[in-house]
């Protein structure tokens, strides 16, 4: 039965690392719900994946106010499930969500406002029915609000016991470092920052992770599979079913062109040299930055989730693999 947890969940492939120079540990995947989890999505297989998870030691798991079609059905779902199967062990899990995007009507359901947050992690908490998130993150930086006033409301919020720790994601550089500055003598020290990394998209190498290590807090990348570009679903067209065919999915059918096919059909050449998926390479690769604690998956079936946890019996490359995948 699903509700039989895995004696020998620790001793899977899944390692943990300290979130910068906190002493949170993380895994080194984590698990994200921004799709897959939400009303219109597969009840069934959503369980599957997130006892599978759990089973091999992947404890941290993401969500937003706003995950899930509907917005907030990812928080309900995953509320449910957690309550129906694995009561009592909470404490063995990292739950993070966050506010900051579209998520309800009017001048309140957006931004970063102290309203905003505020009301977001009540509801964020009553549709998980947790009493606590472990991480709350500002979702994204708004430049119509005063950055103190959001750093404020997410100190606010650890001091009111609804999250332990707070991150923030997408943040622009030079705003990171407000943040970072704010929250410290708030006393209530950033943790985590979120942000995008993949093969594909290396921005933050540059400076929001040199950044972020100096300031002792952690960075964790969403979207290591570009959203399931990095994997060798989209080499022959565009499969049924897969996220750019959906009508709801955020990856869009005009971003697979001509020059992303002929690239992943460089990439996977070389993953299979490697003897991986392109999905596997992709995923290894985010661990080449030792700053990069830990990578946010999407899966939407458990064979996904299976094959991407293969992905860690090899993280290594040689300097001509590197430079083949920085050439391409
Ligand atoms: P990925 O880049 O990992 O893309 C996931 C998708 O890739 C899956 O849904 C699946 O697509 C496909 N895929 C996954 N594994 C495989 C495989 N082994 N073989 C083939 N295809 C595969 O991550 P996401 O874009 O889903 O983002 C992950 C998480 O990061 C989110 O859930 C969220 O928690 C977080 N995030 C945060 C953001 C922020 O603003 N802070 C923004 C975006 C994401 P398919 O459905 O086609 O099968």
């Amino acid at each position: 039965s699903l509700s039989n947890i895995n004696a020998n969940r620790y001793q899977s492939e899944v390692q943990y690392r300290f979130c910068g120079k906190t002493g949170l540990l993380l895994p080194q995947l984590s698990l994200g719900l921004w799709h897959n989890f939400g009303e219109v999505d597969d009840a069934q297989e959503a369980l599957k994946m997130l006892s599978f998870a759990f089973d091999h030691g992947i404890t941290h798991f993401d969500l937003a106010n706003n995950y899930g079609t509907p917005f907030g059905s990812a928080e309900k779902n995953f509320g449910h499930i957690l309550k129906k199967h694995f009561a009592g062990y909470r404490d063995e899990m990292l739950i993070s969500t966050k506010a900051g995007h579209r998520m309800w009507d009017g001048p309140y359901g957006d931004g970063g406002s102290r309203k905003n947050l505020m009301a977001s992690i009540d509801q964020s908490l009553k549709r998980m029915q947790l009493d606590y998130v472990d991480i709350f993150y500002s979702h994204r930086y708004d430049e119509n609000t005063p950055i103190e006033e959001t750093m404020n409301a997410l100190s606010d919020i650890v001091k009111q016991g609804k999250a332990l720790y707070v991150g923030i994601s997408k943040y622009p550089e030079d705003k990171a470092q407000e943040a970072y500055k704010i929250l410290k003598q708030n006393g209530t020290p950033c943790t985590i920052y979120q942000g995008r990394y993949s093969i594909f998209s290396k921005e933050i190498e540059t400076e929001v992770l040199p950044s972020a290590e100096k300031n002792g807090v952690g960075f964790i990348g969403f979207s290591p599979l570009a959203q399931g570009l990095l994997s060798d679903k989209y080499l022959h067209g565009i499969p049924e079913k897969s996220r750019a065919a959906l009508s709801y999915g955020f990856l869009k059918k005009e971003q697979i062109t001509q020059e992303t096919i002929l690239k992943i059909t460089q990439l996977n050449a070389l993953a299979q040299k490697r003897g991986q998926t392109l999905a596997q390479m992709a995923l290894a690769w985010c661990f080449q930055k030792e700053q990069v604690n830990s990578v946010i998956i999407g899966t939407s079936s458990v064979k996904q989730l299976q094959d991407n946890i293969s992905a860690l019996k090899n993280l290594s490359f040689s300097n001509e693999e590197l430079q083949i995948i920085e050439n391409i």
